[in-house]
């Protein structure tokens, strides 16, 4: 059989500090041996099974991104297919030499097992965290709560340097363009043919319902995204220019001027937080790159996270990058955590409201119809552009859970389903973060949806944003919501078992 080096391309569609693809391109030169870089749509992407929510976001943005990523090599395959056994059918034909970036999901460790056992050369390369997936703390213990954690990794996260970026050589012969269409399950390399390959059904299964969303939540406008790794490297760099990481520390969570920067052209473009996420999610960039463009701008090394010499916003930025290591960190070591709680005392211990009127709560909650209008205006935000502000995401899971009696599960589904930048790890985190029973136990905080606004929105720039197609906010005439705030923050605390104790109001 022929030997063919295959890059396996998954959530990682960049040519910068990309760690499979310079291990398979090297050893395809060295072993003189014929190279594919490959991207399997699997299955469960395509297929618009509510069971392995892969929301419309994601396809629009594949459908965008691959063939552009596709079109920087000499031969790339996109293909379908079940991503292993896709492997292990090509296998038969070639023999093949397999490098992958590395995951924290366990289905993505399973393949790999898989693939070995089916006999394929397989090397997974570090890359999903850019500290060591095994940090304990001096006892040798996991880490779970976050500021210990990211003074044990601070170091090696600022100087973890990104890999050299992956330059066409000459010397690698890539399979030859007969053999590319006798690949199985070959798609043409053209957004059309990539978006036709995924369903255009839009559900979401809840407690055993399955909702339509194409019936409950209008079609998303994706188009105000970036889809490319060098437009994903210009914002970053447009961002530091213009000062706005500088004062990430005193802007990040104004909700007003994030509404500022939504204008009708640029839907989710611009905004005083970096919007780096989605690049993040599908791996346009690497956290290490970032890193690197903020030392080089700033010209310090930021080895001391307490230092006050350095930019504020700059060490609140990295800190956040860390956020998203410790919670990648959490699903590595504990995959059952996206859906069981962190914490032990609530597992299972909590009394969601019945099914019914958590329904009822839920839909309305989606739509963005709850009568608050902070959490209506940021339900619409996320189901017009796929993207929400950090500060909304924490109102609306503390609503969704704390007032409305809703399991975070749902919530965490919903996202699931729509977010652009959707990463299951940070999504985890966030709404076990939410519903407080996660990692890094604080004090139960329960949200008050009008304090959150006056704190964060005190213009009503970004209500207005969102609610005025609506044509219903006005700051002076307050709608009502489903359920007013000191009612639900009682039966808040009877659930979570405190009794009017332990709990702080935000
Ligand atoms: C309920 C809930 C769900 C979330 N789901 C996701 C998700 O699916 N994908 C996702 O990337 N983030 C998620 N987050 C975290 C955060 O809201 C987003 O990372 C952030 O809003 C993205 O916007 P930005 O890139 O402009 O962030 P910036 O403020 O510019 O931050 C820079 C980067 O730091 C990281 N970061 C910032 N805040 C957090 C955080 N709280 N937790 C983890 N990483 C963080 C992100 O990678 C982000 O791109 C969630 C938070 C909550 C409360």
């Amino acid at each position: 059989m022929p030997p063919l080096t295959i890059y396996w391309s998954r959530r990682d569609l960049r040519l910068a500090d990309n760690p499979a693809l310079l291990a398979a391109s090297s050893y395809a030169v060295e072993h003189k041996t014929a190279f594919l870089p490959l991207f399997i749509l699997e299955d469960y992407m395509t297929a618009g099974d509510p069971a392995f929510q892969f929301g419309c976001p994601s396809r629009w943005f594949l459908s965008e991104a691959l063939p552009q990523f596709a079109s920087q090599f000499e031969q790339f395959a996109i293909v379908t297919g079940k991503g292993a056994q896709y492997l292990i059918e090509l296998g038969k034909k070639y023999q093949l030499t397999v490098f992958v970036n590395d995951d924290v999901y366990i289905d993505f460790y399973k393949q790999i097992t898989k693939l070995q056992n089916a006999g394929v050369n397989v090397t997974v390369l570090e890359d999903a965290l850019s500290v060591p997936k095994d940090t304990r703390s001096g006892e040798g213990n996991l880490y779970s709560v976050f500021t210990p954690f990211k003074k044990n990794v601070w170091a090696r996260f600022i100087t973890y340097k990104p890999q050299p970026t992956f330059q066409p050589i000459q010397e690698l012969s890539y399979l030859s363009s007969k053999e590319i269409p006798a690949l199985p399950n070959l798609l043409s390399n053209t957004t059309g043919a990539i978006f036709e390959t995924f369903s255009k059904k839009r559900l979401l299964t809840i407690a055993g319902t399955t909702l339509d969303l194409a019936e409950l939540i209008p079609l998303q406008n994706m188009a105000g995204w970036y889809t490319t790794e060098a437009e994903a490297l210009k914002r970053f760099a447009d961002y530091l220019k213009s000062g706005d990481l500088d004062a990430y520390k005193k802007n990040r969570d104004s909700l007003e001027l994030d509404a500022a920067n939504h204008d009708e052209t640029r839907t989710a473009y611009t905004g005083k937080t970096s919007k780096m996420s989605l690049a993040l999610a599908w791996g346009l960039v690497s956290a290490r790159t970032l890193m690197q463009m903020m030392q080089k701008h700033f010209d310090e090394s930021f080895d001391n996270p307490f230092s006050t010499r350095v930019s504020e916003g700059a060490l609140t930025y990295i800190s956040e990058l860390i956020w998203r290591e410790f919670y990648r960190y959490q699903l590595f070591h504990r995959p059952d955590l996206m859906d069981t709680e962190f914490q032990k005392k609530f597992q299972g211990t909590i009394q969601w409201v019945d099914t019914e009127t958590a329904q009822a709560r839920f839909l309305a909650w989606m739509k963005g119809e709850t009568g608050y209008s902070i959490v209506d205006a940021a339900m619409k935000q996320l189901a017009e552009t796929g993207w929400m502000h950090n500060r909304s995401r924490m109102i609306v899971a503390s609503i969704l859970t704390k007032n409305f009696g809703v399991d975070w599960r749902w919530g965490q589904e919903y996202f699931r389903a729509v977010l652009i930048d959707l990463d299951e790890a940070s999504n985890n985190g966030g709404w076990q973060w939410g519903a407080s029973v996660g990692a890094d136990p604080k004090p139960i905080r329960i949200f008050n949806a009008e304090l959150q606004a006056k704190n964060y929105d005190a213009s009503g720039a970004y209500q207005e944003r969102w609610l005025r197609s609506d044509g219903a906010f006005s700051l002076n005439a307050p709608s009502v919501p489903i359920i007013e705030h000191k009612q639900a923050r009682e039966e808040a605390l009877m659930r979570y078992g405190l009794g009017g104790e332990g709990a702080r109001d935000y």
